[in-house]
């Protein structure tokens, strides 16, 4: 099997059983996000211990790349902190727009969203829970959209 191949298996797993799938009650933060290119809309829901991300769940209607790469995301930055978060942000966004990026070891199964940068419309796609999750640490309560 190539990496592409694993890839794609691992958006598919992730699509077809989301991790972390639902409302989170009670949470102390949430943010709806919309993405009206390709209609996905999707709610990050929080539990902070401080700055540590204690729990996440999310919910939503999206396409297979919006909720794998929620599902994902959700496994990914439980336990972290914002500054942790920030960095993964930073490595995920680099990921899915430089064709030249290479997914270091940190990120683990998030490197599957590197295979996102071949279809440059879905970039939003994938982006929509990262932009919903920050909106979500910085103020609780917003609606952020990738327009
Ligand atoms: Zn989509």
């Amino acid at each position: 099997m190539d990496l592409k191949e694993l890839y794609r298996d691992v958006i598919l797993d992730h699509n077809k059983r989301p991790r972390n799938f639902g409302k989170l009650e009670p949470s102390d933060a949430q943010a709806d996000g919309h993405n009206p290119l390709c209609g996905d809309r999707l709610t990050v829901f929080l539990k902070m211990d401080g700055n540590r991300v204690e729990d996440i769940r999310f919910e939503g209607k999206g396409c297979a790349i919006s909720t794998a790469s929620a599902s994902l995301m959700t496994e990914a930055i439980k336990g972290k902190d914002k500054s942790q978060i920030g960095g993964m942000f930073d490595k995920v966004h680099s990921l899915l727009t430089k064709q030249d990026a290479i997914a270091d070891s940190s990120l683990g199964k998030l490197a599957a969203l590197s295979g996102v940068r071949e279809y440059p419309a879905r970039v939003k796609c994938a982006s929509l829970c990262w932009h919903t999750l920050n909106a979500a640490l910085d103020k609780g309560g917003a609606t952020v959209s990738t327009e």
